[in-house]
């Protein structure tokens, strides 16, 4: 098993984010949150990877609690993550963002660093040639020296990725990768997903408020309304699910779903 959450709870004031929140996702799956918005998913993120502690509940990577530990404790164990508004650092190079990502696995330490030892310039190679990597299977090695916030948007969210990559998980959160996308772009990136997650041999979970777009790619889908699973299952069922059409219906929110 990759990750177990179990009676997962956070409150904001009065608003009950996540209320009790159970599923587990196994080794190399892809697995689909859904819900419309407001339901919880972006919180459910925030609690895995440490951002907010939860107030009940836990959550398991690979065996083994993190649940509370600070974010840089819970991305050493192989847990990464976009965001849904895409946080890049807006005046680094598209390079330099990937770069970045790199660090908490630099194996030279600060002494080699500051007399510029052999080591230094060996580590400092081997992560210019995984960066150029990670940048070509995006297509984005043509942008290499370009300011990320000069990017147009689509490659903002694939620089994301890449970004989320370099820190080499075995687990990768995409919160609404798709958002922002046009049909075609978001068909590609689904694509993408498939394919990278083969390649690195990860576990992903892809959160997605529009139904539709994850049907084709998840294998399983929980879906979540008010902070609670009210449906876990394969896209075709979860499809004709009555408690998950009035939570989408009901709300108004994604009627295209
Ligand atoms: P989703 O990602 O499914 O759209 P969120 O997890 O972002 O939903 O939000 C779930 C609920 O928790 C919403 O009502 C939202 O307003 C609230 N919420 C999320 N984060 C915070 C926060 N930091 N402070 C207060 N309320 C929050
Ligand atoms: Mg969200």
């Amino acid at each position: 098993m990759m990750l177990e959450v179990t009676g997962l709870a956070k409150r904001f004031g009065g608003i009950r984010a996540l209320d009790g929140v159970d599923f587990r996702i196994d080794r190399g799956e892809l697995v689909g949150i859904i819900g419309p918005n407001g339901s919880g998913k972006t919180t459910l993120f925030n609690v895995i990877t440490g951002i907010y502690r939860p107030d009940r509940g836990g959550v398991a990577m690979e065996g083994e609690s993190i649940a509370g530990l600070p974010p840089h404790r819970i991305s050493r164990k192989g847990i990464a993550r976009t965001f849904q508004n895409i946080r890049l650092f807006p005046n680094l190079t598209v390079m330099d963002n990937v770069r970045i990502a790199h660090h908490p696995y630099v194996r030279y330490g600060p002494a080699a660093a500051i007399f510029r030892a052999e080591s230094f310039y060996r580590e400092e190679r081997r992560i210019r040639e995984q960066v150029e990597e990670y940048l070509a299977l995006f297509s984005l090695q043509d942008r290499r020296k370009e300011l990320a916030k000069n990017l147009p948007y689509g490659d903002q969210r694939k620089l994301e990725i890449a970004r989320a990559l370099a820190a080499c998980p075995k687990l990768l959160l995409l919160d609404e990768p798709a958002a922002g996308m046009n049909p075609s772009e978001v068909r590609k990136l689904m694509e993408f997903v498939l394919d990278i997650r083969a390649r690195f041999s990860l576990t992903v979970l892809l959160i997605e408020h529009q139904m539709r777009l994850v049907m084709g790619i998840c294998e399983r889908l929980v879906v979540l309304d008010f902070g609670q699973v009210i449906a876990r299952g394969i896209p075709s069922e979860i499809r004709k699910d009555p408690l998950v059409i009035e939570a989408y219906l009901g709300r108004g929110t994604s009627s295209n779903s």
